[in-house]
């Protein structure tokens, strides 16, 4: 019988510590506030944008949102984000990607200061979580370490695979895996025979955005699975990287999606804009 990991509740209990945090902070007469800009009319990004503020309301963080063209050039941009850095009442800046390609994302990400930077994507904060130093932990990353941590999983000599490696899922989480003393394999479009890798796996994230790609064959018994990935059929209906219904049998552990990683994620954005207010102002 595997366990079915409930980000969902999870999120929800961490949410209802963070709205206490909140109070506590309101007597010293602090709000935190989180400032969100996004270039352009993505669709996803809107949705993700509006449950961001939602989650806001919820714990009591205040809100402001930049709507901006996708026509808006470099400079326009910087100059936003450096009146953001400036103001001592907005304690988190998040740049909602994709934005338009005329736009450097890096570029715009490392213009952020790392003082407010609550997604953990400028470099300095990038560069501190590979030290093994205090940092933001991006926030899908950070949610799956609290949802191990909340299923008492030790990951100290464990063999980790995470299948993709991208700057805000894989390669963060392969710091953290490493920080816990487990021993990580990355796997990528490019790597041959994945599933040689991940049938040795103890722990198999997979992280591609490829509905149901990892499958009963490609892990070994009583492995744990955790799916990142959120793809949508043509009917709307959301499902993950790995082939659940036909894994969730064989392993120890694994996470649904909906309701495993992703509540998590949004938490984790509201754990580090409080972290920034604190570490700011008190
Ligand atoms: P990216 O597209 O940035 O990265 C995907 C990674 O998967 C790349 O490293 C790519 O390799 C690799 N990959 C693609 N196809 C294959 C394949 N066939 N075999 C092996 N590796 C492959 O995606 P993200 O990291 O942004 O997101 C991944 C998934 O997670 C998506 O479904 C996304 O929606 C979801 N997501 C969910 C979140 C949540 O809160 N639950 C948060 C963020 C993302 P290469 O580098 O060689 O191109």
């Amino acid at each position: 019988m595997s366990i079915i990991m409930n980000g969902k509740e999870l999120s929800a209990e961490i949410r209802s510590e963070l709205k206490k945090e909140v109070n506590r902070l309101k007597e010293y007469n602090i709000i935190p506030k989180l400032a969100v800009i996004m270039v352009g009319d993505d669709k996803a990004s809107q949705i993700y944008v509006r449950n961001k503020s939602r989650a806001c309301d919820d714990i009591g963080i205040q809100y402001e949102e930049y709507l901006l063209p996708s026509t808006i050039e470099e400079k326009e941009l910087y100059s936003i984000i450096d009146k953001l850095n400036k103001r001592k009442d907005v304690n988190g800046i998040l740049l909602q990607s994709p934005i338009p390609k005329h736009l450097n994302i890096d570029k715009a990400f490392q213009r952020i200061s790392p003082e407010k930077d609550v997604d953990g994507f400028n470099p300095i904060n990038v560069g501190k979580l590979s030290l093994g130093q205090d940092t933001f932990v991006s926030c899908t990353p950070y949610g799956i370490i609290k949802i191990l941590e909340k299923y008492n999983i030790n990951l100290e000599g464990t063999n980790a695979v995470i299948v993709g490696r991208s700057n805000i899922v894989g390669k963060p989480l392969a710091q953290c895996f490493l920080a816990k003393h487990a021993t990580v394999t990355i796997c990528h479009s490019r790597t041959k025979n994945i599933e040689e890798i991940t049938q040795k796996a103890d722990i198999v994230v997979v992280a591609l955005g490829k509905s149901k790609f990892l499958k009963e064959n490609m892990v070994k018994d009583g492995a744990i699975v955790i799916d990142v990935g959120i793809n949508r059929d043509e009917q709307g209906k959301i499902s993950g990287d790995a082939d659940y219904e036909n894994l969730k049998d064989k392993v120890s552990y694994i996470t649904p999606v909906p309701g495993g990683v992703g509540p998590m994620t949004i938490t984790m954005l509201m754990n580090n804009v409080i972290k920034a207010t604190k570490e700011q102002m008190l």
